[in-house]
């Protein structure tokens, strides 16, 4: 089969005949690369792109987000508020990662990014 794609924005044909042969449609939303050898796909948005078959017939390509396969439902979007009991886990384990340290190590000076770190975590613990 040949490496063609059509684009819905622009109605462009496009063709990549050999490996290096890296073809945009015009308006440069979609794109073909690699000939017969690996038919790699480009597009900015994956609806305006189109197989075109051997007898010239538009096929619509199938994308699979891996992404989204793998994200989990017990995962909290990044910006829902941690609760109480959270934050002063969050300060209970820091607390704990600093007691396991060895002796030589919290001996060495800390820095003012460490330093604000526990305090955003106290304020935020203290404005509930
Ligand atoms: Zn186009």
């Amino acid at each position: 089969m040949r490496n063609r794609a059509k684009c819905k924005l622009c109605g462009c044909i496009i063709e990549s005949k050999n490996v290096h042969d890296y073809v945009e449609c015009k308006c440069g939303a979609i794109a073909v690369d690699g000939g017969t050898d690996y038919f790699k796909a480009v597009a900015n948005e994956w609806e305006n792109f189109l197989r075109i078959d051997d007898e010239g017939n538009e096929i619509p390509i199938k994308v699979i987000d891996k992404g989204a396969q793998e994200t989990k439902q017990d995962v909290k979007p990044l910006d829902t508020p941690l609760t109480k009991e959270e934050k002063l886990k969050a300060l209970d384990e820091m607390i704990k990662s600093y007691e396991h340290l060895p002796p030589h190590a919290l001996s060495q000076p800390t820095t003012h990014y460490d330093l604000l770190s526990v305090l955003l975590l106290v304020k935020s613990l203290l404005s509930d």
